[in-house]
């Protein structure tokens, strides 16, 4: 077999990409289960190999306007496979029939399926764990979702703050430690991976925590998650937690213990980064730092840490870590949730030298300003890529260069787009490219599509739009106008006159993807459906609003704009539709909101 990457020509890498795919079809995926679990977690806490744990499915996915469809979840699930994610947290099964549905899917699919490590070698599928709080019926649920995956996971939790224990949960110690050893135990009857977690460890008595950690390793658990959940300690706080914890629960060096951290005081990496040096070998992280309130521990910023700094943490992870830039882009893209230009990593700015604002110098003394290659994240810098005359196999083999891998039906679609563009535009760039595919293939289900849109705006005139839908379910074509403030408030009035869905615009941003004034416009809108404030309950009890987000890419920012609320309008409707044929979500929480049966 050869590999992916030494094609000698452009079709030639083509070609061994395709038998490289259809050869992991045929790797009996069986051999990868894992026999003696607690052998395996003896060898992970004692080995030099952290495991990533991503959670940008399940606490990312609680960000507010986060919410994804299943078929986004899915696509995200298979670039974290690709990404090299050990272990992928699908989602909390027991919040409503859709969320087990799709914990379901991607345990039956990404679960099941071998891929490729750094080194081209063939690996295990991840590990696909689902969240349940400790009661039988949100254990049962996770079960449900997880148990086809080659590797499933079992993740329960119950909180052992005082604060948490007399506020929320209205439990003694007592109570909090004869619930741990019951739910812990009977997760461990359905599955053999069970990771326990005592919410809010970070404010609990340690003491405390020494017990209830020994209950929970003696009924099964081989991974010990401490979650900083507030993301209220400090790095040398933690990381003495972490020590305290591993020192003084007995069986404590055999079992892995994880790494939880939110970044509500912008210390989520350092806190992880505290505890690994404590001798922590799991971090939990998401992609771009999504998550509740400030967010979690940001995946790239840990990993690239443990990589570029090397001598000081003498620790590996299998993050492959050229799909980085892919990842985040492809996750901001789905989640409506844009990156801040100085993030580190992954944000705009954060390889800006090699832009060429100071190319020169850096030409001459790479070192002098970079610690980090962006090549190393997967970020091709090259700028003239293509232009008007490249054929369709040129663009292929420069997608699946950049590793995007698309059917013959999505290659048609963004081979269009770029002709289009090339049309306005002499060159087009990497960051073209990849904003052209995003938007073409990352859509949820079109049930309105953009056939059509005519504006007029100006000086002393009444801004104007003419707008033409078709929806893909009737086949019906309707043209309405608008009259607006402004010719994007025109267009949002004409669609709305046609699909007439109630919605609150809370957010519209724009952004040019490149230089130059004839740059590809970025729009990215969140609606709120009307009075949606506490529609559903996170894992932990708290209320979620209903956002929807849309992003669309143009040449021109007003069909930019167009495209953007087309988005969210349809993620909206199939979502609407989704629910009114199963269980109503909100209903179905309150049933199970005691957190513990
Ligand atoms: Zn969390």
């Amino acid at each position: 077999m050869t590999s992916a990457h030494n094609g000698s020509t452009e079709n030639g890498a083509v070609s061994d990409k395709i038998t490289v795919d259809n050869a992991l079809d045929n790797v009996d995926v069986t051999q990868f289960a894992i026999h003696d679990m607690r052998a395996h977690a003896r060898a992970i806490a004692q080995g030099n190999t952290v495991v990533v744990f991503d959670t940008t499915l399940r606490d990312g996915e609680q960000s507010p306007g986060a919410t994804l469809n299943t078929q986004e979840k899915l696509d995200i699930a298979q670039q974290l496979a690709r990404l090299g994610v050990d272990i992928m947290e699908a989602g909390f099964p027991a919040a409503s029939p859709g969320d087990l549905e799709a914990v379901k899917m991607i345990a039956n699919s990404i679960g099941r399926r071998v891929r490729l490590d750094r080194d081209g070698k063939v690996a295990a599928p991840p590990i696909v764990a689902g969240l349940a709080r400790a009661n039988k019926n949100d254990i049962d649920k996770a079960w449900e979702a997880v148990q086809g995956a080659v590797r499933p996971r079992i993740h329960t939790f119950l909180a052992t703050s005082d604060i948490h224990m007399e506020h929320k949960l209205r439990m003694s110690r007592d109570d909090v430690l004869e619930t741990v050893g019951d739910m812990v135990q009977y997760a461990s009857s359905l599955c053999q991976d069970v990771e326990f977690s005592p919410e809010d460890a970070g404010r609990s008595d340690p003491d405390f925590l020494v017990q209830v950690l020994e209950i929970a390793i003696k009924a099964g658990a081989t991974t010990l998650n401490i979650p900083d959940t507030v993301g209220y300690t400090t790095p040398e706080e933690y990381g003495g937690l972490i020590k305290h914890l591993r020192d003084n629960v007995p069986g404590g060096k055999d079992v892995i213990f994880s790494l939880h951290c939110h970044n509500d005081l912008g210390l989520a990496t350092a806190n992880t980064l505290a505890g690994v040096k404590a001798g922590a070998r799991q971090i939990e992280v998401t992609i771009n730092g999504i998550g509740e309130r400030a967010g979690n521990t940001s995946l790239e910023e840990t990993v690239m840490a443990l990589y570029t700094r090397k001598p000081v943490f003498s620790l590996e992870t299998n993050i492959v870590t050229t799909e980085i830039h892919r990842t985040s882009d492809m996750v901001s893209r789905y989640t409506g949730i844009v990156i801040q230009p100085n993030k580190a990593i992954v944000g705009a700015n954060a390889f800006a030298h090699e832009a060429g604002i100071h190319q020169d110098g850096m030409l001459k003394h790479k070192r002098t300003y970079e610690i980090m290659d962006a090549s190393a994240i997967g970020l091709n810098q090259s700028t003239l890529v293509l232009g008007k005359h490249s054929g369709r196999n040129a663009l292929r083999a420069k997608l699946e260069g950049m590793g995007y891998h698309l059917n013959a039906e999505e290659l048609k679609d963004v081979f269009k787009r770029f002709k289009d563009l090339a049309d306005k535009k002499k060159t087009v760039t990497d960051a073209d490219i990849e904003a052209l595919v995003g938007d073409e293939i990352y859509q949820p289900v079109e049930t309105w599509e953009l056939i059509k849109l005519q504006v007029q705006c100006g000086n002393n005139v009444i801004p104007t739009a003419v707008v033409t839908l078709h929806n893909n379910k009737t086949g019906e074509e309707i043209t309405e106008a608008g009259f607006g403030t402004g010719p994007v408030d025109a267009v949002y009035k004409g669609i709305n006159r046609i699909i007439q869905v109630e919605n609150t615009l809370v957010e519209f941003l724009v952004q040019a993807v490149t230089e130059g004034i004839d740059a590809n416009g970025d729009v990215t809108i969140r609606l709120e459906v009307p009075d949606s404030r506490g529609y559903s309950q996170t894992a932990q009890g708290r209320p979620r609003r209903r956002l929807f987000s849309g992003r669309g890419v143009d040449t021109d920012i007003i069909t930019a704009s167009a495209k953007a609320y087309m988005q969210a309008l349809n993620k909206m409707l199939s979502t609407v539709d989704n629910e009114s044929s199963s269980v109503n979500i909100a209903a179905d929480t309150a049933v199970l909101a005691p957190a513990v049966s």
